[in-house]
């Protein structure tokens, strides 16, 4: 793969060299896209594989908690910080891909569907 050099073809390409320079400045911050920025989430490990209609229909208190926020964590993506910095989206998005990889080796089915949930961190 051939590097073009001073050919960024968009600001995105250009923002990942000017971060690959600069670690100490990864770029603007951005409204942490995981928790939409509210800081915190749903813990993963509760719905990470999706709720179905009948999780609640057969656990009314479950339901109750869930909607109340009892299961809400700190954002393991933001850290509770609401914002998020491109390079840290990136980390996010590697994680997700090493635990996805993991899964698979393993034959872990469970954790593979539930491994691309960026709210693990
Ligand atoms: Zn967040």
């Amino acid at each position: 793969m051939s590097r073009k050099m001073h050919h960024s073809n968009s600001m995105e390409e250009f923002e990942e060299e000017m971060a690959q320079d600069a670690p100490e400045d990864q770029g603007p911050w951005l409204v942490c896209p995981v928790c939409n920025g509210e800081g915190k989430t749903v813990n993963p490990n509760i719905d990470c594989n999706g709720l179905t209609r009948e999780d609640f229909d057969d656990d009314p208190d479950f339901r109750e908690d869930y909607m109340s926020g009892m299961y809400d964590i700190t954002c393991q993506a933001c850290r509770g910080l609401r914002v998020i910095k491109k390079a840290r989206i990136e980390e996010l998005e590697q994680n997700a891909e090493d635990r996805r990889m993991t899964a698979r080796e393993n034959g872990d089915f469970e954790s593979w569907c539930g491994a691309g949930d960026w709210r693990f961190g």
